[in-house]
């Protein structure tokens, strides 16, 4: 775990909460949220399960596109950003954009959830997850856009980098950057490199709220 501000940040427990049929299924108990968008197989549950250290916490791919609302994990942290002292947040794994499969309903539940988790005081920040491997999807630029309209602070962060050479990385990153106009920061959820970096920035989201 990270050293955020000089102070240790240790993993006291990740566990799975519930999947959200609907809006009035999201816990409500004053622990921030932070929800994770991104198109189908960007590597949303790979990731999820990377900051959890286990395996099978988010199943991956299986259910790829199918139609759900929130799948919520909470996690209990001790210390970074913010200082000292025992934090949780609930991060909530939105379904994945960009995938046909799941026809005009899924498309409708989507939005309505999104609608909901977004308005929902709750709510502390969006992490937008970008595949590194594919800049310029009209897709994630659309959702960026979206992104930016609404009320809720989102970091970027560019998915399975593991899986460029050193001079695609770079290249892609700064495509990247430039298309989405933000800062991106770079994750593997194989190896666990860029970890420490998101959970300054999670910490930050569900620690430093107005
Ligand atoms: P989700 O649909 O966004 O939840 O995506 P998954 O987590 O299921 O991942 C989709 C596919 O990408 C799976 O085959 C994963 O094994 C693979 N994947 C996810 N993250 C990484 C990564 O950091 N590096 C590599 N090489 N593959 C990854």
């Amino acid at each position: 775990m990270p050293r955020a501000f000089g102070i240790d940040m240790k993993l006291i427990d990740a566990r799975f909460v519930t999947s959200a049929t609907g809006a009035g299924e999201i816990p409500r108990d004053g622990v921030p949220h932070v929800a994770l968008v991104g198109r189908s197989n960007v590597g949303k549950s790979s990731l999820i399960n990377a900051l959890a250290r286990r395996q099978h916490l988010a199943r991956t791919s299986a259910a790829a596109g199918k139609t759900r609302l929130a799948n919520l994990y909470r996690f209990d942290v001790e210390g970074g950003a913010g200082g000292p002292g025992r934090w949780s947040v609930y991060l909530a794994d939105l379904p994945g954009y960009g995938y046909a499969r799941g026809g005009r309903e899924s498309v409708a539940a989507l939005r309505d959830i999104a609608e909901a988790y977004f308005s929902f005081d709750g709510i502390a920040g969006v992490l937008h997850l970008v595949d590194a491997r594919h800049p310029g999807l009209d897709s994630d630029v659309d959702a960026a856009e979206w992104l930016t309209t609404l009320n809720v602070e989102t970091a970027t962060i560019a998915t399975k980098v593991d899986k460029l050479s050193r001079s695609e990385r770079t290249r892609n990153l700064k495509a990247l950057a430039r298309q989405l106009g933000t800062a991106v920061t770079p994750t593997a959820a194989v190896n666990g490199e860029g970890l420490d970096d998101l959970w300054i920035l999670i910490a930050r989201l569900s620690r430093h709220r107005p």
